[in-house]
């Protein structure tokens, strides 16, 4: 299928690893233009860049830390003055911070700070330009959203928020047929969630093996392309008529019966 993004410019926030790092790649691979947008300094963002770049693709950096609002302006600021258009946003950085009910209050702010406020500043900004190029949203949201965890009231109380801006947006853009979408993955295994099981459990591998065993699909984790495969079609004019839905591209964790497995 053409999904038809060549020379399309995407935003993406957390562009440089883990599950941003695959819709980077996949996005370049179909010909669009993008915008990684970061904290990520260094050998890992430029490498990719320049991996990316000597495969044909226009890449920039929009370094920072993404809680400072005007970070969120500068990468949009960047996507105008380089590309002149921007026809997506991708909102995927994110950290699972683990500011539980017993953390506080300032640790559940500054956990909704570090995973939310932008997800909303950079559509906010991205906006006059989306109207123009009828663009798409999609938020990378999780399985937290509706299953809980235990342990993680900031990144939840985020991710959930993160499906209710999903559904506001889809209902508030309608008349500029801006498409909103959310995917949620479940158990990616990215450097974020390497070092959650590293620093959580004894015995890092065993649990690994555990909860891969509970995937109802292969018994295995989902792989980053994967997620990203669908974060290319929701941005594509092939889901021209999908807008407001939350997608679990997670190998059935979420949704299938538990006897499954
Ligand atoms: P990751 O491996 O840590 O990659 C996230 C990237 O985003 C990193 O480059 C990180 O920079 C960057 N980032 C985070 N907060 C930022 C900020 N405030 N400003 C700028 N850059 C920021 O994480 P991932 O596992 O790929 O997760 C990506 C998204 O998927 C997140 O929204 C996460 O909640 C969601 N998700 C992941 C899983 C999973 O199984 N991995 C499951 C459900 C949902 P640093 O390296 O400096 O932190």
């Amino acid at each position: 299928m053409d999904l038809n993004l060549k020379d399309k410019v995407f935003i993406v926030s957390g562009g440089s690893k883990g599950i941003g790092e695959g819709i980077s790649r996949v996005l370049a691979k179909e010909g669009a233009r993008l915008v990684i947008a970061t904290r990520s300094q260094g050998s890992v963002t430029e490498e990719l860049a320049d991996e990316l770049r000597a495969d044909g693709t226009a890449v920039e950096i929009a370094y920072g830390d993404l809680q400072d609002i005007q970070k969120c302006k500068a990468a949009i600021d960047l996507a105008l003055e380089v590309y002149g258009s921007i026809d997506g946003v991708v909102n995927n950085a994110g950290v699972n911070d683990g500011a539980g009910l017993t953390a506080g209050p300032d640790a559940f702010r500054k956990s909704i700070e570090v995973n939310l406020f932008h997800y909303y500043n950079l559509v906010h900004f991205a906006l006059p330009s989306l109207k123009k190029s009828r663009g798409a949203i999609v938020n990378v949201s999780s399985k937290v959203a509706i299953t809980g965890q235990g342990g993680t009231s900031g990144y939840a109380a985020s991710k959930g928020a993160q499906l209710a801006l999903t559904r506001e947006w889809a209902a508030e853009l309608l008349p500029y047929s801006i498409r909103v979408n959310a995917v949620l993955p479940a158990e990616v295994m990215t450097p974020l969630y390497r070092k959650w099981l590293d620093t959580t459990f004894e015995d890092p591998g065993s649990k690994e093996r555990q909860i891969s065993a509970k995937i109802p699909l292969e018994q295995r984790m989902t792989t980053a392309e994967e997620i990203a495969n669908m974060v290319a079609f929701l941005l594509s004019d092939s889901s021209s008529h999908t807008t407001g839905q939350f997608m679990s591209i997670d190998g059935g964790y979420t949704h299938l019966d538990r006897s499954l497995t």
